[in-house]
């Protein structure tokens, strides 16, 4: 591992940050990115750094203060005011208890924060308080877990990181851990690091470059040793290839992420769903194909602060029949009811030192390894689930590295419950959820004004949402704007809603990101001016292959994808006032819509008994969004302003004036209308909603 500091860098952070928060500060921020950056010493929001400094306070007195991260915060893209100031001082008193709960411990930082309104210090802020270094830095790293995590591990962490370093032994993260390193630091004057096992690496310095090059330094000699002693890779013996995991993966997702869905006894929602990542990469594929790997995989973390997302063990599928699917179901099923039981009687054992205020968690599992597959990582998010998979493949991957030097000997079962149920730990969990958190939609024509507006509104309430559209730039520019907002929870996927291929490739290209889809908002359609004296046969086609066939395509294969799941969805249909109401020279629309939204109809009852809900939208005149013509209107707008003698505007007006309410209906609105159904707000389906502001020729019967 490579020293990536730059004194140019660290001039710009101070150029950037020290005006106001000091050069100590700016140069804390900086070499804390240093570290969050490389995926080997910490992942995601692992890992904590910390500056000693003072601080003013009002009456112009100087205290001395600890800037140390706070919880919430994420090293890798850290800001100074990430640090929180905490009273050094009193900070330092707390040392003469024989103990101090995590609770307590972490009212005291709340109640000696310079700033009341700061997050609360990190977990380990005691540590970095006892231990006198100005610059403390400590990480997760994988090569110090690989060392720490043998049953010789703290014997093997001296030999390969020399006399310099302090070993420790595992101790819970909180005030023992940090009186612990304090004693031992004092004990062992002159070090510069301490590695804390199954744990990680603290390193100090009177300036933040020495912090940081030590750490680097330590890690790099355990990795040269682990790769001078850890040379024989696992033996395979089910290879796999990554093309025939992703083939697999398309097909298999589903299922597995309806038989990780919660039940909740709540009739209109009826399960809390996960989003799966998976991992298919080659050197995953070969660890769980190996000899070993089934043993290896079992054991207990590396690290305890992964747990609360990876749980404290996988869950292993012994040999998954792939080739019958409702065998394999059996098989998968039964597996979770096996690991659910177990995990019950785990939190069982441990109840009794169960922290107030936390509650056991699901006993289903997050992880599922199976050979000839890959790893399926679940999570309340995408985001959730990254985190999942991230910890995952380090975790897998240190393993095999380490299996060859000897025996594992991970964390006790108590360090592992007290760790998943560590009232600091599950304050990172905390985060408001919308009401479409865990679900995934797909949207067909999302490029078109209402699409784009459906999409809009599902994103905003926390859905991943598939855009899907004909390939080109209408769907590419979509993405990169949803994307800006709401990142890994977009996805576009070239589809043509004609062909019956792309429709089903769709599915399992977000069954293979996502693990599945819980809404099918149908929305791709097509217009065509003519009257019917006029009217071209290929025409009259065209229409009723995108209209009709695209919604029973769609619907086709919503059903097979919904009984994989077996979690019950939802499907809208977003209809129009024409069926309804048609209108002269709109014959093909009106008609190919009509036998859409009867196929739709036909679906709400034949698709009941799988907890499928379809209803209809039948939006009047929305002619954009944004910037976003729909393509109706670039068919029916100049035809309309020609007939009627009017502008844009005055076609809009004219809309407006025909309803009831004298509403210019958007196509915010319709998304709204989707949303009603999305949330299952009532116990319906087969409906249409108009959003038409009031139209009595279209009110549906
Ligand atoms: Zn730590």
């Amino acid at each position: 591992m490579k020293s990536l500091w730059s004194d140019a860098e660290a001039e710009r952070y101070v150029a950037q940050y020290g005006p106001r928060f000091g050069e100590d500060l700016a140069l804390r921020t900086y070499t804390s990115r240093l570290l969050g950056a490389e995926d080997r010493l910490v992942l995601h929001g692992g890992g904590n750094t910390s500056v000693k400094g003072h601080h003013t306070n009002v009456l112009g007195q100087s205290l001395p203060a600890l800037f140390v991260k706070a919880s919430g915060h994420d090293i890798a893209t850290i800001r100074p005011e990430g640090h929180s100031g905490v009273n050094l001082e009193y900070l330092k008193t707390l040392r003469a208890l024989p103990d101090l709960s995590d609770q307590a411990m972490a009212d005291e930082f709340r109640t000696h924060l310079f700033d009341p309104r700061a997050a609360t210090p990190s977990i380990e802020t005691l540590a970095h308080a006892f231990l006198p270094a100005k610059f403390i830095d400590h990480t997760h790293a994988d090569a110090i877990l690989a060392l720490t995590n043998l049953a010789d591990g703290e014997k093997r962490a001296r030999e390969a990181l020399g006399e310099e370093v302090i070993v420790l032994g595992y101790v819970r993260p909180g005030f023992r851990l940090a009186k612990a390193a304090a004693e031992a630091f004092e004990a062992h004057p002159g070090k510069r690091g301490m590695v804390w096992a199954r744990h990680g690496l603290v390193t100090w310095g009177a300036n933040p470059r020495e912090a940081y090059e030590a750490t680097i330094e330590f890690v790099t000699r355990a990795e040269s040793y682990l790769a001078k002693h850890a040379s024989k890779p696992l033996i395979v013996t089910r290879p796999t290839s990554p093309g025939d995991a992703q083939r697999r993966l398309g097909q298999i997702a589903p299922l597995v992420r309806g038989l990780l869905a919660q039940p909740t006894g709540d009739a209109d929602r009826p399960y809390r769903r996960v989003i799966l990542h998976a991992l298919t990469s080659q050197e995953v594929l070969d660890f769980l194909g190996s000899e070993r790997g089934k043993e290896i995989a079992l054991s207990p973390p590396l690290c305890s602060d992964h747990l609360i997302r990876t749980k404290a063990w996988p869950l292993w599928i012994a040999t998954p029949d792939y080739g019958d699917l409702e065998k394999l179901k059996g098989q998968i099923s039964q597996a979770i009811q096996e690991y659910s039981t177990e995990y019950q009687a785990y939190v069982g054992r441990h109840a009794a030192r169960m922290p107030s205020g936390l509650a056991p968690f699901d006993s289903l599992p997050r992880v599922v390894l199976m050979p000839g597959l890959g790893a399926l990582c679940g999570g309340k998010d995408a985001r959730a689930a990254r985190i999942a998979r991230d910890i995952t493949a380090h975790t897998l991957a240190v393993k095999a590295q380490i299996a060859p030097l000897g025996a594992y000997q991970g964390l006790s079962e108590e360090d592992l419950f007290d760790m998943e149920y560590h009232t600091l730990q599950h304050a990172k969990l905390r985060a408001d959820e919308l009401p479409l958190s865990s679900e995934v939609a797909i949207v067909t024509g999302a490029a078109g004004a209402i699409g784009s507006a459906i999409s809009q509104e599902l994103l905003e309430q926390g859905c991943h949402v598939a855009v899907t559209d004909l390939p080109g730039d209408a769907l590419t520019s979509l993405d990169e704007e949803l994307r800006t907002h709401f990142g890994e929870r977009v996805l576009s996927v070239p589809l043509d809603v004609t062909q019956a291929d792309s429709v089903s490739s769709a599915f399992e290209t977000i069954s293979r990101t996502w693990g599945g889809v819980d809404l099918v908002v149908i929305n791709a359609g097509a217009a065509m001016v003519s009257s019917l004296e006029e009217m071209s046969l290929e025409g009259f086609q065209r229409l009723e292959r995108i209209n009709t066939e695209g919604t029973l395509l769609m619907l086709r294969e919503a059903a097979r994808h919904f009984r994989m799941q077996g979690t019950g969805g939802d499907i809208v249909l977003v209809s129009t006032k024409n069926v309804f109401a048609p209108g002269a020279k709109f014959g093909a629309y009106s008609a190919t819509k009509v036998a859409a939204h009867q196929l739709a109809r036909i679906a709400s009852q034949e698709f009941a008994e799988m907890g499928v809900r379809v209803n209809m939208v039948s939006p009047d005149a929305v002619f954009s969004h944004g910037s976003r013509k729909s393509g109706l209107w670039a068919e029916v707008g100049p035809d309309r302003m020609r007939a009627r003698g009017l502008d844009e505007k005055g076609l809009e007006e004219y809309y407006r004036q025909r309803n009831l309410l004298k509403a210019t209906v958007t196509a915010r609105h319709v998304a709204k209308a989707v949303l009603f159904f999305a949330t299952r707000q009532t116990p319906t389906t087969g409906a249409t909603l108009p959003v038409d502001g009031g139209l009595p020729d279209a009110t549906p019967r």
